[in-house]
């Protein structure tokens, strides 16, 4: 028997159980384009809430280099890469990204969460072995289940438990290929992962690492090249992903590595292979962020969102944010949403971080912050943040909790 209220009752008794936990979500249109300052409701806000570390979302030479691709080289693109022939600004991207990376080739994607389910479930299956940090992004989690790998997760930055698995995957599946999955910054804590052990250990035990570098990208470095080049790791990581959407202010994303992974993904991806191929301006605005970030200009930038963040630490007493995202942990869900309201009223976009983006009771205030920021702004927000009546922000990752352990 079919019961065509059944569909509306799920949906309308599952919103009622998201708002009844606090967890209720819905879209704030801007009035203003994306950068440091917005417009909200016709109101003025300064904005640490947005991925944009170097405020080159709207930066007048990505602009410039959309607008020359629109006119030189058209908008659509027709379809996938692999049907109707690829467009220049795909390929020219590729080239400045191995270029800024120092790897032989990449290939770029529609989106991170296009290039981590393109790439890993290409290149894993059931018989393989996939080990990730329990805070690993949602969609490397989603790939990774898409892969139908076994997959075991290690307490985040845990690096003994690590090793156990790689042991554990050795002993009992000597055959499988066996790849780790970590972030250079993770995207809900800002810290930083212990890139040279892993890279160590995924040597010792035969084993590939897929790095994401999605908040590292621009951010790491006085060049902001990323942490595994910062950490003298790069050549060691054999899939290094990065997207274009953050502190590149354009979108899609990378996978940078040898030729052979590029050639093999060409064939094997199935994100690339049947999905359109972004507008040519989106691929040109792209590679003109990574020319700049190449440039002396991208050290200045870099340097200016450095300097924001050292504000930041002495005016707020707290120890030094290792990435551009600062995490203020207030625990219950609900404080966390109404702190983020009363900075809204005095004129500050901060976005409260919520289960299932967080484990449950480790609901934050994440603070981005950008090269775009003035110093009055960083001022002003830590004026505000000591004298709210918002819990004491206390500067600790929490334990547990993330994707893995929340979507599914
Ligand atoms: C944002 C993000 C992604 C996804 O990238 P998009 O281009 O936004 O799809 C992947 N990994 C991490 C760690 C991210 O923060």
């Amino acid at each position: 028997m079919n019961n065509p209220g059944l569909w509306e009752e799920f949906l309308r008794g599952s919103l009622s159980g998201i708002e009844a936990e606090g967890l209720l979500r819905s879209l704030r249109v801007l009035g203003s384009p994306q950068s440091a300052h917005v417009e909200i409701g016709g109101r003025a806000l300064v904005n640490f809430s947005s991925n944009d570390y170097l405020g080159l979302a709207n930066h007048p030479a990505l602009h410039e280099a959309a607008i020359r691709e629109l006119k030189d080289g058209g908008f659509g693109s027709g379809s996938s890469r692999l049907i109707c022939g690829t467009l220049a600004a795909h390929e020219r991207l590729e080239s400045a990204v191995a270029a800024l990376k120092g790897t032989e080739a990449s290939l770029s994607f529609s989106s991170g969460y296009a290039a981590a389910m393109g790439t890993i479930p290409a290149i894993c299956s059931k018989d393989d072995v996939i080990i990730l940090d329990k805070l690993c992004h949602a969609c490397l989690v989603d790939a990774a289940r898409l892969s139908e790998a076994r997959m075991r997760v290690f307490p985040h930055n845990d690096l003994d438990r690590l090793e156990s698995h790689l042991r554990w995957a050795r002993k009992s599946h000597p055959g499988s290929r066996v790849l780790v999955l970590a972030e250079s910054v993770y995207s809900m804590d800002g810290d930083l992962a212990p890139l040279r052990g892993i890279v160590d250990l995924k040597d010792r035990h035969g084993a590939w690492l897929f790095l994401d570098e999605a908040h590292g990208v621009g951010v790491i470095g006085a060049d902001g090249r990323g942490l595994a080049n910062t950490e003298g790791v790069a050549d060691r990581v054999e899939i290094q992903m990065g997207t274009f959407g953050k502190a590149l202010g354009a979108h899609g994303a990378y996978i940078a590595g040898s030729r052979l992974l590029r050639d093999f993904l060409i064939n094997r991806a199935r994100s690339l292979i049947f999905s359109t191929a972004p507008p040519a301006p989106v691929a040109a605005a792209a590679e003109k962020a990574v020319e700049i970030l190449s440039s002396a200009e991208g050290r200045q930038l870099v340097g200016a969102l450095h300097e924001n963040l050292h504000q930041l630490e002495s005016a707020m007493q707290i120890s030094a944010p290792r990435s551009a995202i600062v995490p203020l942990i207030i625990g219950k869900e609900r404080d966390a949403a109404d702190a983020s309201s009363r900075l809204l009223k005095s004129g500050f976009f901060v976005p409260a971080i919520r289960y299932p983006a967080v484990a449950k009771g480790a609901a934050r205030l994440r603070l981005t912050l950008s090269a775009a920021h003035r110093k009055a702004d960083i001022a002003a927000l830590s004026g505000v943040l000591r004298d709210c009546q918002a819990p004491a922000p206390v500067c600790e990752p929490a334990a547990g909790g993330g994707p893995c352990g929340g979507l599914s």
